[in-house]
């Protein structure tokens, strides 16, 4: 084999090493992407839950369905069940439940969603 010739081919094996090797750092450089955010969620706070109550308006829509308002998201939502654990709208977790005790009254309504924050503060 000519020297020339010799000398094209290892040119060639060396392109080919140069590329094997810049996709390796190319991989590890992924790779310690995702570990650093890996760590980086790990090691955060875990997030404190949200509490929140139901204001449970006085007038049904219909005899099955109770329609409701969230102290916390100030969401309105119908369809409430007694079992339910967390706010629909925003994921609070529902610590107290309250019903109004009149119909359409305004003050009324806020009163109970004060006593519900205030139970929530508590
Ligand atoms: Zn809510």
């Amino acid at each position: 084999m000519s020297i020339r010739q010799t000398l094209k081919e290892l040119a060639a094996d060396a392109r080919d090493e140069i590329q094997s090797v810049e996709l390796q750092i190319e991989t590890s450089n992924r790779t310690l992407r995702i570990l650093r955010m890996c760590q980086q969620v790990l090691s955060e706070e875990p997030k404190s839950e949200t509490k929140c109550g139901l204001v449970l308006e006085y007038a049904q829509k219909s005899q099955w369905v109770d329609c409701g308002e969230c102290t916390e998201c100030g969401e309105t939502f119908s369809g409430y069940r007694p079992n339910w654990t967390h706010c629909p709208c925003c994921g609070s977790k529902i610590v107290k439940v309250e019903k109004e005790d009149s119909p359409g009254d305004r003050l009324a309504r806020n009163a109970v969603r004060e006593a519900v924050a205030a139970v929530i503060a508590n």
